[in-house]
């Protein structure tokens, strides 16, 4: 893990031209955006419904890549607050229901009786998305996606399960790696990311993987360090 922390940092000075690139690309991307979403509605334009929809998926998977490469940059401020992690969760259902509605997928949301946790809001955020999406994109039939948070000892963990075909071992010991990926448009950053979130929060990742499926819990000590 260490080693892969290190590995990450060499690639800030990507990150940090990522940075500046997405920022640049953003802008107009969001106003293209508007734009196609605002003419898909109209009238004379819904022969082209799916293509339209189709052209919005895409801008927003262009969107979902470069949020994951502003996330290699590390000089970007974080801000630890003392904040329901619960709340931040919550929060992200509509997007996890949204990326989960093209597969047959349940979300099963468990949020425990849990203290307020130091945390990087926006960061928390990035980590629960990058495990979902990884959750939702092993259960291509379908299945259930279990969301929980719970107070284990003098741990609070946050678990991301999913009835997928598990991870193999090859998969597993690179797993973390940036760029390492088995699909074929994958990044092959959000596994990275959220070992480095993990590590900024002090938390620890474990990963218990199986045929019947994929649980990832991670640990964050209580109190954990502002
Ligand atoms: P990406 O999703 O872009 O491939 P990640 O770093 O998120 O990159 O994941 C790396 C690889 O780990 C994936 O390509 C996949 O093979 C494997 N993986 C991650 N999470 C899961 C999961 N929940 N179930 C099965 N395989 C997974
Ligand atoms: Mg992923």
């Amino acid at each position: 893990l260490e080693q892969d922390v290190s590995r990450l940092d060499r690639l800030n000075i990507v990150g940090q031209m990522a940075a500046n690139l997405a920022h640049e690309v953003r802008n107009p991307l969001t106003t293209v955006r508007g734009y196609l979403q605002l003419f898909g509605n109209k009238r004379e334009f819904q022969h082209y419904k799916e293509q339209f929809c189709l052209l919005l998926d895409e801008l927003d998977r262009t969107n979902h890549i470069i949020t994951e490469y502003l996330s290699l940059s590390k000089n970007k401020s974080v801000e630890m607050k003392k904040c329901s992690l619960n709340e931040i969760v919550y929060s992200l259902h509509p997007l996890v229901q949204a990326d989960a509605t093209p597969s047959k997928i349940e979300i099963e949301l468990k949020l425990g009786d849990i203290p307020n946790l130091y945390l990087d809001g926006k960061e928390i955020k990035q980590l629960v998305l990058n495990l979902t999406r990884n959750a939702i994109e092993a259960m291509p039939a379908g299945g259930r996606l279990g969301i929980q948070t719970v107070v284990s000892g003098d741990e609070i963990v946050l678990t991301v399960a999913d009835q997928g075909t598990g991870i193999p071992q090859h998969v597993l010991d690179n797993l973390g790696k940036p760029f390492f990926t088995t699909k074929t448009n994958g990044t092959g950053l959000g596994m990275a990311i959220c070992y480095r979130i993990a590590h900024r929060h002090n938390a620890k990742v474990d990963i218990d993987t199986g045929p019947a499926g994929t649980t990832i819990n991670i640990r964050f000590r209580t109190p954990n360090p502002p």
